[in-house]
Protein backbone atom coordinates (compact mmCIF):
# COMPACT_ATOMS: atom_id res chain seq x y z
CA UNK A 1 0.00 0.00 0.00
CA UNK A 2 2.32 1.99 0.87
CA UNK A 3 4.82 1.30 -1.99
CA UNK A 4 2.03 2.41 -3.75
CA UNK A 5 1.43 5.62 -2.88
CA UNK A 6 5.11 6.15 -2.89
CA UNK A 7 5.33 5.15 -6.88
CA UNK A 8 2.17 7.34 -7.36
CA UNK A 9 3.80 9.69 -5.95
CA UNK A 10 7.08 9.69 -7.48
CA UNK A 11 5.52 9.01 -11.09
CA UNK A 12 3.32 12.37 -10.13
CA UNK A 13 7.01 14.22 -9.81
CA UNK A 14 7.73 12.89 -12.61
CA UNK A 15 4.68 13.69 -14.77
CA UNK A 16 5.27 17.37 -13.29
CA UNK A 17 8.84 17.52 -14.15
CA UNK A 18 8.21 16.30 -18.01
CA UNK A 19 5.59 19.10 -18.31
CA UNK A 20 7.83 21.62 -17.07
CA UNK A 21 10.08 20.63 -19.75
CA UNK A 22 7.70 20.37 -22.03
CA UNK A 23 6.30 23.88 -21.45
CA UNK A 24 9.77 25.30 -21.37
CA UNK A 25 10.43 23.96 -24.21
CA UNK A 26 7.47 25.27 -26.16
CA UNK A 27 7.98 28.54 -24.89
CA UNK A 28 11.80 28.31 -26.37
CA UNK A 29 10.74 27.20 -29.50
CA UNK A 30 8.02 30.85 -29.92
CA UNK A 31 10.78 32.93 -28.69
CA UNK A 32 13.87 31.09 -31.17
CA UNK A 33 15.38 33.55 -32.96
CA UNK A 34 15.81 32.71 -36.68
CA UNK A 35 19.11 32.70 -38.33
CA UNK A 36 20.66 34.07 -41.85
CA UNK A 37 22.96 30.94 -42.39
CA UNK A 38 24.51 32.04 -45.44
CA UNK A 39 24.01 35.11 -47.93
CA UNK A 40 24.25 34.57 -51.95
CA UNK A 41 24.78 37.52 -54.18
CA UNK A 42 23.38 36.84 -57.96
CA UNK A 43 24.17 39.62 -60.39
CA UNK A 44 22.08 39.88 -63.81
CA UNK A 45 21.93 42.38 -66.66
CA UNK A 46 18.75 44.28 -65.10
CA UNK A 47 19.02 43.14 -61.55
CA UNK A 48 20.56 41.94 -58.56
CA UNK A 49 19.21 39.20 -56.45
CA UNK A 50 20.41 38.86 -52.73
CA UNK A 51 19.00 35.50 -50.84
CA UNK A 52 19.01 35.05 -47.32
CA UNK A 53 19.31 31.76 -46.20
CA UNK A 54 17.19 31.21 -42.94
CA UNK A 55 16.98 28.72 -40.80
CA UNK A 56 12.97 29.09 -40.16
CA UNK A 57 10.24 31.50 -41.74
CA UNK A 58 10.19 35.17 -40.88
CA UNK A 59 8.12 38.55 -41.50
CA UNK A 60 10.14 41.28 -42.74
CA UNK A 61 10.06 44.90 -43.35
CA UNK A 62 11.81 46.75 -46.03
CA UNK A 63 12.06 50.40 -46.80
CA UNK A 64 14.85 51.94 -48.51
CA UNK A 65 16.90 55.50 -48.01
CA UNK A 66 18.94 57.60 -49.88
CA UNK A 67 21.83 59.84 -49.89
CA UNK A 68 23.77 57.20 -49.81
CA UNK A 69 21.26 54.76 -51.48
CA UNK A 70 20.27 51.90 -49.09
CA UNK A 71 18.09 48.92 -48.55
CA UNK A 72 17.12 48.55 -45.41
CA UNK A 73 15.11 44.85 -44.29
CA UNK A 74 14.18 44.62 -40.20
CA UNK A 75 13.42 40.78 -39.86
CA UNK A 76 11.88 40.54 -36.20
CA UNK A 77 13.26 37.83 -33.80
CA UNK A 78 16.04 37.02 -35.60
CA UNK A 79 19.72 36.32 -35.06
CA UNK A 80 23.01 37.90 -36.29
CA UNK A 81 25.35 35.78 -37.32
CA UNK A 82 28.46 35.73 -39.30
CA UNK A 83 27.59 34.71 -42.64
CA UNK A 84 26.34 38.39 -42.99
CA UNK A 85 30.03 39.74 -42.42
CA UNK A 86 31.06 37.35 -45.35
CA UNK A 87 29.28 38.24 -48.42
CA UNK A 88 30.57 38.07 -51.69
CA UNK A 89 29.11 41.15 -53.95
CA UNK A 90 30.68 40.08 -57.58
CA UNK A 91 31.13 44.00 -58.26
CA UNK A 92 27.13 44.67 -58.22
CA UNK A 93 25.01 47.61 -57.42
CA UNK A 94 25.68 46.24 -53.79
CA UNK A 95 29.05 47.21 -52.24
CA UNK A 96 28.40 46.49 -48.31
CA UNK A 97 26.05 45.00 -45.88
CA UNK A 98 26.13 45.48 -42.65
CA UNK A 99 23.65 44.28 -39.77
CA UNK A 100 22.72 44.89 -36.15
CA UNK A 101 20.19 43.79 -33.68
CA UNK A 102 17.87 46.50 -32.43
CA UNK A 103 16.76 47.34 -29.40
CA UNK A 104 13.28 45.52 -30.18
CA UNK A 105 14.67 42.58 -30.77
CA UNK A 106 14.62 42.96 -34.39
CA UNK A 107 17.74 42.46 -36.66
CA UNK A 108 18.34 45.25 -39.38
CA UNK A 109 20.45 44.37 -42.11
CA UNK A 110 21.45 47.46 -44.33
CA UNK A 111 22.25 46.86 -47.96
CA UNK A 112 24.65 49.76 -49.03
CA UNK A 113 24.67 50.23 -52.48
CA UNK A 114 26.23 52.34 -55.57
CA UNK A 115 23.17 53.80 -57.04
CA UNK A 116 19.47 53.80 -56.43
CA UNK A 117 17.26 50.52 -57.29
CA UNK A 118 13.66 49.53 -56.82
CA UNK A 119 13.66 46.73 -54.81
CA UNK A 120 11.17 43.73 -54.30
CA UNK A 121 11.00 41.47 -51.43
CA UNK A 122 9.89 37.69 -51.18
CA UNK A 123 9.96 34.49 -49.20
CA UNK A 124 10.69 31.38 -50.48
CA UNK A 125 9.38 27.76 -48.72
CA UNK A 126 11.72 25.12 -48.29
CA UNK A 127 12.38 23.29 -51.71
CA UNK A 128 15.27 20.43 -52.77
CA UNK A 129 18.15 21.41 -51.06
CA UNK A 130 17.43 24.81 -49.75
CA UNK A 131 15.62 25.83 -46.38
CA UNK A 132 13.22 29.21 -46.17
CA UNK A 133 15.01 31.68 -48.05
CA UNK A 134 14.38 35.34 -48.00
CA UNK A 135 14.81 36.90 -51.40
CA UNK A 136 15.65 40.61 -52.13
CA UNK A 137 15.55 41.93 -55.85
CA UNK A 138 17.32 44.37 -56.13
CA UNK A 139 15.83 45.72 -59.93
CA UNK A 140 17.61 48.41 -62.07
CA UNK A 141 15.38 51.90 -61.70
CA UNK A 142 13.91 52.05 -64.93
CA UNK A 143 13.73 48.36 -66.29
CA UNK A 144 10.37 47.07 -66.21
CA UNK A 145 9.31 43.51 -66.77
CA UNK A 146 6.39 43.05 -69.10
CA UNK A 147 3.63 40.71 -67.82
CA UNK A 148 3.62 37.59 -70.12
CA UNK A 149 0.25 38.58 -71.79
CA UNK A 150 1.14 41.80 -72.72
CA UNK A 151 2.43 41.66 -76.15
CA UNK A 152 2.70 44.53 -79.13
CA UNK A 153 0.56 43.75 -82.22
CA UNK A 154 3.77 44.35 -84.43
CA UNK A 155 6.85 42.39 -84.45
CA UNK A 156 9.24 44.33 -85.84
CA UNK A 157 12.33 42.43 -86.82
CA UNK A 158 16.03 43.34 -87.16
CA UNK A 159 17.01 44.26 -90.92
CA UNK A 160 20.55 43.53 -91.60
CA UNK A 161 19.95 44.71 -95.14
CA UNK A 162 16.46 45.34 -96.43
CA UNK A 163 17.48 44.36 -99.97
CA UNK A 164 19.12 40.87 -98.82
CA UNK A 165 16.07 39.53 -96.72
CA UNK A 166 16.04 40.00 -92.56
CA UNK A 167 18.51 37.84 -90.22
CA UNK A 168 16.70 34.80 -88.60
CA UNK A 169 16.28 35.37 -84.75
CA UNK A 170 17.83 31.91 -82.79
CA UNK A 171 17.12 32.35 -79.15
CA UNK A 172 19.95 29.96 -77.59
CA UNK A 173 18.87 29.64 -73.57
CA UNK A 174 21.21 28.27 -70.82
CA UNK A 175 19.03 26.30 -68.45
CA UNK A 176 19.01 26.74 -64.77
CA UNK A 177 21.29 29.54 -63.60
CA UNK A 178 21.99 31.68 -60.18
CA UNK A 179 19.82 29.85 -57.01
CA UNK A 180 19.14 27.20 -59.93
CA UNK A 181 21.87 24.86 -60.31
CA UNK A 182 20.44 22.11 -62.30
CA UNK A 183 21.25 19.25 -62.23
CA UNK A 184 24.58 18.02 -60.45
CA UNK A 185 27.37 15.39 -61.49
CA UNK A 186 28.90 12.80 -59.56
CA UNK A 187 32.35 14.86 -59.51
CA UNK A 188 29.99 18.10 -58.56
CA UNK A 189 29.77 19.18 -62.13
CA UNK A 190 26.48 21.89 -61.62
CA UNK A 191 24.34 21.49 -65.31
CA UNK A 192 24.41 25.72 -65.06
CA UNK A 193 28.04 25.75 -65.57
CA UNK A 194 27.87 23.68 -68.75
CA UNK A 195 24.96 24.13 -70.68
CA UNK A 196 26.24 28.13 -70.10
CA UNK A 197 29.53 27.54 -71.62
CA UNK A 198 27.65 25.28 -74.71
CA UNK A 199 25.01 27.70 -75.46
CA UNK A 200 27.78 30.78 -75.85
CA UNK A 201 29.56 27.95 -78.55
CA UNK A 202 26.11 27.50 -80.10
CA UNK A 203 26.11 31.15 -80.37
CA UNK A 204 29.21 31.95 -81.90
CA UNK A 205 28.82 28.96 -84.54
CA UNK A 206 25.06 30.39 -86.25
CA UNK A 207 27.20 33.88 -85.70
CA UNK A 208 29.49 33.14 -88.23
CA UNK A 209 26.22 31.83 -90.59
CA UNK A 210 25.10 35.17 -92.76
CA UNK A 211 21.57 35.27 -92.64
CA UNK A 212 21.34 34.14 -88.47
CA UNK A 213 21.10 36.38 -85.80
CA UNK A 214 21.62 34.29 -82.42
CA UNK A 215 20.89 35.47 -79.33
CA UNK A 216 21.67 34.35 -75.45
CA UNK A 217 18.29 34.69 -72.85
CA UNK A 218 21.02 33.96 -69.81
CA UNK A 219 24.46 35.48 -70.25
CA UNK A 220 25.61 34.69 -66.57
CA UNK A 221 25.43 33.25 -63.52
CA UNK A 222 22.11 33.76 -62.55
CA UNK A 223 18.43 33.15 -62.33
CA UNK A 224 15.23 33.41 -65.80
CA UNK A 225 12.21 32.02 -64.33
CA UNK A 226 10.75 29.73 -67.28
CA UNK A 227 7.94 32.19 -68.47
CA UNK A 228 10.63 34.78 -68.83
CA UNK A 229 12.56 32.99 -70.50
CA UNK A 230 9.80 32.29 -73.34
CA UNK A 231 9.01 36.08 -73.19
CA UNK A 232 12.38 37.37 -73.16
CA UNK A 233 12.59 35.19 -76.72
CA UNK A 234 9.50 37.28 -77.96
CA UNK A 235 9.13 40.62 -76.65
CA UNK A 236 12.81 41.68 -76.80
CA UNK A 237 14.19 39.42 -79.95
CA UNK A 238 11.44 38.54 -81.82
CA UNK A 239 13.04 35.26 -82.11
CA UNK A 240 12.47 32.98 -84.95
CA UNK A 241 13.52 30.15 -82.48
CA UNK A 242 13.78 29.16 -78.89
CA UNK A 243 16.42 26.38 -78.26
CA UNK A 244 17.14 25.54 -74.44
CA UNK A 245 19.83 23.45 -73.92
CA UNK A 246 20.02 20.84 -70.55
CA UNK A 247 22.32 18.41 -69.31
CA UNK A 248 20.03 16.35 -66.20
CA UNK A 249 20.26 13.82 -64.20
CA UNK A 250 18.85 10.32 -63.80
CA UNK A 251 18.54 8.32 -60.82
CA UNK A 252 19.95 5.52 -62.82
CA UNK A 253 23.73 6.61 -63.10
CA UNK A 254 23.95 3.84 -66.42
CA UNK A 255 21.08 5.94 -68.18
CA UNK A 256 23.52 7.84 -71.88
CA UNK A 257 22.77 9.70 -74.04
CA UNK A 258 21.49 13.25 -75.81
CA UNK A 259 18.14 13.72 -76.47
CA UNK A 260 15.83 16.48 -78.07
CA UNK A 261 12.06 17.39 -77.12
CA UNK A 262 9.29 19.38 -78.17
CA UNK A 263 6.58 20.21 -76.19
CA UNK A 264 3.57 18.00 -75.57
CA UNK A 265 0.08 19.09 -74.59
CA UNK A 266 -1.23 15.75 -74.10
CA UNK A 267 0.89 13.93 -72.04
CA UNK A 268 4.77 12.55 -72.53
CA UNK A 269 6.00 10.17 -75.53
CA UNK A 270 7.95 8.27 -72.69
CA UNK A 271 8.44 7.88 -68.53
CA UNK A 272 11.91 9.44 -68.91
CA UNK A 273 10.34 12.49 -71.00
CA UNK A 274 7.86 12.90 -67.77
CA UNK A 275 10.40 12.66 -65.40
CA UNK A 276 12.36 15.21 -67.30
CA UNK A 277 10.21 17.86 -68.12
CA UNK A 278 8.67 17.49 -64.59
CA UNK A 279 12.22 18.43 -62.87
CA UNK A 280 13.04 21.01 -65.21
CA UNK A 281 9.19 22.91 -64.14
CA UNK A 282 10.87 22.51 -60.92
CA UNK A 283 13.14 25.34 -62.10
CA UNK A 284 11.12 28.05 -60.95
CA UNK A 285 10.32 26.96 -57.19
CA UNK A 286 14.22 26.26 -56.99
CA UNK A 287 15.62 29.72 -58.83
CA UNK A 288 13.08 31.43 -56.85
CA UNK A 289 10.12 33.19 -58.50
CA UNK A 290 7.87 35.47 -56.91
CA UNK A 291 4.15 34.45 -56.23
CA UNK A 292 3.60 37.96 -58.47
CA UNK A 293 4.98 36.98 -61.81
CA UNK A 294 3.73 33.31 -61.80
CA UNK A 295 2.89 31.60 -65.42
CA UNK A 296 -0.25 31.73 -66.37
CA UNK A 297 -1.07 29.46 -69.73
CA UNK A 298 -3.28 31.61 -72.08
CA UNK A 299 -5.57 29.24 -73.33
CA UNK A 300 -7.93 30.40 -76.28
CA UNK A 301 -8.90 29.27 -80.04
CA UNK A 302 -5.93 31.44 -80.95
CA UNK A 303 -3.74 29.99 -79.00
CA UNK A 304 -4.12 27.02 -79.53
CA UNK A 305 -4.04 27.05 -83.40
CA UNK A 306 -0.45 29.03 -83.24
CA UNK A 307 0.12 26.35 -81.22
CA UNK A 308 -0.47 23.62 -83.51
CA UNK A 309 1.62 25.29 -86.31
CA UNK A 310 4.78 26.14 -84.22
CA UNK A 311 4.78 22.50 -82.70
CA UNK A 312 4.80 20.93 -86.12
CA UNK A 313 7.61 23.29 -86.69
CA UNK A 314 9.75 22.39 -83.36
CA UNK A 315 8.93 18.75 -84.48
CA UNK A 316 10.64 19.17 -87.69
CA UNK A 317 13.59 21.28 -86.52
CA UNK A 318 14.07 19.16 -83.30
CA UNK A 319 14.13 15.97 -85.49
CA UNK A 320 16.83 18.12 -87.73
CA UNK A 321 19.15 18.70 -84.34
CA UNK A 322 18.89 15.44 -83.16
CA UNK A 323 19.99 13.98 -86.67
CA UNK A 324 23.43 15.84 -86.76
CA UNK A 325 23.52 15.21 -82.49
CA UNK A 326 23.70 11.62 -83.39
CA UNK A 327 26.68 12.07 -85.54
CA UNK A 328 29.21 13.13 -82.57
CA UNK A 329 27.41 11.61 -79.66
CA UNK A 330 25.25 8.96 -77.93
CA UNK A 331 21.66 9.64 -78.65
CA UNK A 332 19.28 8.15 -75.49
CA UNK A 333 16.25 7.47 -78.28
CA UNK A 334 16.89 7.71 -82.19
CA UNK A 335 13.40 9.94 -82.19
CA UNK A 336 12.68 13.29 -81.00
CA UNK A 337 10.43 13.11 -77.55
CA UNK A 338 8.08 15.20 -76.70
CA UNK A 339 6.89 16.07 -72.99
CA UNK A 340 5.14 18.99 -70.69
CA UNK A 341 8.07 21.35 -70.79
CA UNK A 342 6.85 24.66 -69.48
CA UNK A 343 9.88 26.71 -70.96
CA UNK A 344 8.54 25.26 -74.52
CA UNK A 345 4.98 26.74 -74.32
CA UNK A 346 5.36 29.42 -76.32
CA UNK A 347 1.87 29.58 -78.58
CA UNK A 348 3.99 31.19 -81.80
CA UNK A 349 7.67 30.37 -81.58
CA UNK A 350 8.74 26.68 -82.55
CA UNK A 351 10.62 25.66 -79.41
CA UNK A 352 12.70 22.77 -78.77
CA UNK A 353 15.08 21.03 -75.33
CA UNK A 354 18.24 19.93 -76.19
CA UNK A 355 19.30 17.33 -73.34
CA UNK A 356 23.08 17.53 -74.41
CA UNK A 357 24.05 14.55 -71.79
CA UNK A 358 22.98 12.93 -68.79
CA UNK A 359 24.98 14.93 -66.42
CA UNK A 360 24.57 12.06 -63.74
CA UNK A 361 26.65 9.27 -65.65
CA UNK A 362 30.43 9.53 -64.84
CA UNK A 363 31.62 9.20 -68.72
CA UNK A 364 29.06 11.70 -69.93
CA UNK A 365 29.80 14.37 -67.08
CA UNK A 366 33.37 14.45 -67.96
CA UNK A 367 32.35 14.89 -71.97
CA UNK A 368 29.86 18.00 -71.12
CA UNK A 369 32.94 19.38 -69.11
CA UNK A 370 35.05 18.72 -72.28
CA UNK A 371 36.17 21.46 -74.26
CA UNK A 372 36.30 19.38 -77.83
CA UNK A 373 33.18 17.45 -76.59
CA UNK A 374 31.39 21.18 -76.21
CA UNK A 375 32.35 21.91 -79.89
CA UNK A 376 31.67 19.10 -81.79
CA UNK A 377 27.78 19.55 -79.94
CA UNK A 378 27.66 23.08 -80.05
CA UNK A 379 28.45 22.39 -83.97
CA UNK A 380 25.81 20.06 -84.38
CA UNK A 381 23.33 21.80 -82.85
CA UNK A 382 24.13 24.92 -84.96
CA UNK A 383 24.32 22.68 -88.00
CA UNK A 384 20.84 21.19 -87.20
CA UNK A 385 19.34 24.67 -86.75
CA UNK A 386 20.90 25.82 -90.31
CA UNK A 387 19.55 22.82 -91.80
CA UNK A 388 16.36 23.31 -91.17
CA UNK A 389 16.34 27.28 -92.39
CA UNK A 390 17.49 25.56 -95.43
CA UNK A 391 14.32 23.78 -95.55
CA UNK A 392 11.68 25.92 -93.64
CA UNK A 393 13.09 30.09 -94.37
CA UNK A 394 10.86 31.96 -92.40
CA UNK A 395 9.60 34.54 -95.23
CA UNK A 396 11.14 38.19 -95.61
CA UNK A 397 14.89 36.30 -94.58
CA UNK A 398 17.99 36.20 -96.19
CA UNK A 399 17.68 32.49 -96.47
CA UNK A 400 13.72 32.95 -98.11
CA UNK A 401 15.18 35.17 -100.30
CA UNK A 402 18.48 32.90 -101.11
CA UNK A 403 15.87 29.80 -101.67
CA UNK A 404 13.81 31.35 -104.18
CA UNK A 405 17.00 32.76 -106.54
CA UNK A 406 17.92 29.51 -106.22
CA UNK A 407 14.86 28.41 -107.54
CA UNK A 408 14.60 31.16 -109.99
CA UNK A 409 18.18 29.50 -111.22
CA UNK A 410 16.58 26.70 -113.53
CA UNK A 411 14.01 27.52 -116.45
CA UNK A 412 11.84 24.75 -118.03
CA UNK A 413 11.48 25.04 -121.51
CA UNK A 414 8.40 26.35 -122.71
CA UNK A 415 6.45 25.47 -126.42
CA UNK A 416 8.09 27.74 -128.56
CA UNK A 417 11.00 29.18 -126.89
CA UNK A 418 14.52 29.35 -128.25
CA UNK A 419 17.64 29.22 -126.39
CA UNK A 420 19.35 32.90 -127.04
CA UNK A 421 15.61 33.94 -126.23
CA UNK A 422 16.13 32.08 -122.61
CA UNK A 423 19.79 33.95 -122.52
CA UNK A 424 18.79 36.80 -123.03
CA UNK A 425 15.99 36.87 -120.75
CA UNK A 426 18.10 36.10 -118.03
CA UNK A 427 20.77 38.25 -119.00
CA UNK A 428 23.27 35.20 -119.63
CA UNK A 429 25.77 34.85 -122.61
CA UNK A 430 24.34 32.01 -124.63
CA UNK A 431 27.28 30.38 -125.07
CA UNK A 432 27.79 30.28 -121.20
CA UNK A 433 24.08 28.92 -121.04
CA UNK A 434 25.16 26.13 -123.46
CA UNK A 435 28.23 25.63 -121.74
CA UNK A 436 26.67 25.68 -118.39
CA UNK A 437 23.93 22.90 -119.38
CA UNK A 438 26.25 21.17 -121.85
CA UNK A 439 24.61 21.43 -124.73
CA UNK A 440 26.48 21.60 -127.84
CA UNK A 441 23.64 22.69 -130.46
CA UNK A 442 21.43 24.95 -130.00
CA UNK A 443 18.24 22.97 -131.67
CA UNK A 444 19.26 19.90 -129.45
CA UNK A 445 17.01 21.52 -126.75
CA UNK A 446 13.00 19.63 -125.88
CA UNK A 447 9.98 21.00 -124.36
CA UNK A 448 9.83 20.65 -120.57
CA UNK A 449 13.21 20.18 -120.35
CA UNK A 450 14.87 22.29 -117.36
CA UNK A 451 18.01 24.44 -117.93
CA UNK A 452 19.99 25.67 -115.31
CA UNK A 453 21.00 29.15 -115.48
CA UNK A 454 24.24 30.34 -114.80
CA UNK A 455 25.36 33.41 -112.49
CA UNK A 456 25.58 36.41 -114.55
ZN1 LIG B 1 17.95 21.17 -66.96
Amino acid sequence: MRLETELKKSLKSLLQAMLVTLTLLGAAGALAAEKISSVRVWNAPQHTRVVFDLTGPVSHHLFTLDNPDRVVIDIPQAEKTKALDLVDFKGGPLVNVRSAPQANGDLRVVLDLERAVNPKSFLLAPKDQYGHRLVIDLEKTGATRVPPTQRTASRPKSFSDMGSGRDIVVAVDAGHGGEDPGAIGPSGTREKDVVLQIARRIYHVLKAEQGIKPVLIRTGDYFIPLAERREKARREFNADLFVSVHADAFDNRRARGASVFALSRSGATSTLARVLAERENQSDAIGGVNIDHNDEMVTSVIYDLAMEGSMEHSIKVGSMVLREMGQVTHLHKKHLEQAGFAVLKSPDIPSILVETGFISNPGEERNLRSQSHQVKLSRAIGQGIISYFDQHPPPGTYFALRKQQQRAQQHRIARGETLSEIAQRYRVDLTALMQYNRLDNTDLIRVGQVLRIPNS
